[in-house]
């Protein structure tokens, strides 16, 4: 009980902090005390912290989309620790009851239950999902703990890095703005794509594909998409999707830094557009079947 209120007080600093910083950044470049470098560091680290997210903790980690080289996968585990939103295991479990419960009892972040809720307010009033339920398979992946367990070290880091190279500014822009853009639009994924945007598959849950996420959100955006093909390693189906994180999937895979990428064919596309999925097409692969609560969708 303890514990759950002092990781409420922390998620607390973690979120409001970097807001303030914000406005605090804002005032600045008002002051026009911001500079080419600050601007470079925060698109930089967005994108890398970024990417660490949607390839690393999302499509490699939780949705097993292609099997990495160990030393690519310990890269975009560092990575998307950077982008502050907890270590991998928590952030793969908590995901993974989304995919099992998505926008219904169970789910922890549904804008059934309000779109604040669904953005941010369920850090606040939520128990999180235990990766030894959700994940077991993961527990035991000596990266995946490793980088995990020094969770801590990597975000440090990604505060140093930019502290080092452009100053108290660089630390601001590169550091905290940089987190709280990422962490909004990683959180738009789970408020804005199940409330707005357009369905192309007829999924059991709210999905919903809408462009500006998938273009800010480097392709997590086409989260309709996503609900119907979980272990897809692209979420954008068609050219016009943008989807970042896919290109550079693609792009590892032919540098040979990655193998076996799950592709949905046109075939399986066209089966499932425009029906109702009365089984979700594909439980995320590194769910423990077993340990699922009752009445799950497995
Ligand atoms: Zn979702
Ligand atoms: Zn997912």
């Amino acid at each position: 009980m303890r514990s759950l209120t002092i990781k409420k007080i922390v998620m607390l600093v973690v979120v409001v902090l970097p807001f303030l910083a914000t406005l605090f950044a804002i005032w600045l470049l008002w002051q026009r005390a911001v500079n080419w470098t600050d601007i470079a560091l925060l698109i930089a680290f967005n994108v890398l912290a970024g990417l660490g997210v949607t390839i690393g903790y999302h499509r490699m980690l939780t949705h097993r989309s292609f099997q990495p080289h160990p030393v690519v996968k310990f890269i975009f585990l560092v990575l998307g620790s950077m982008a502050v939103e907890g270590p991998a295991l928590e952030w793969a479990a908590i995901h993974i009851k989304h995919h099992a419960h998505s926008d219904r009892e169970g789910d922890p972040h549904s804008p059934v239950e309000g779109f604040w809720h669904a953005h941010m307010g369920w850090m606040f009033n939520r128990s999180f999902a235990d990766p030894n339920v959700y994940c077991r398979n993961l527990v035991k992946d000596p990266i995946v703990v490793f980088v995990s367990s020094t969770f801590v070290l990597w975000v440090i880091l990604s505060l140093a890095i930019p502290f080092a190279i452009g100053g108290w500014t660089g630390l601001l822009w590169g550091g905290l703005v940089r987190i709280f853009i990422t962490h909004h639009i990683t959180w738009s994924v789970n408020s804005v794509c199940h409330t707005f945007g357009k369905r192309e598959f007829e999924t059991r849950d709210q999905s919903r594909n809408e462009w500006i996420v998938g273009l800010l959100g480097l392709g997590e955006g086409w989260h309709n998409n996503h609900h119907a093909f979980p272990r897809s390693a692209f979420h954008g189906l068609h050219w016009w999707q943008f989807d970042l994180s896919g290109y550079v999937i693609w792009t590892l895979e032919r540098v040979g830094l990655v193998r076996d990428v799950y592709r949905v064919t046109p075939g399986m596309r066209a089966r499932y557009a425009g029906k109702k999925i009365e089984v979700e097409t594909e439980v995320p692969s590194s769910i423990d079947v077993e340990m699922l609560p009752e009445n799950s969708l497995v």
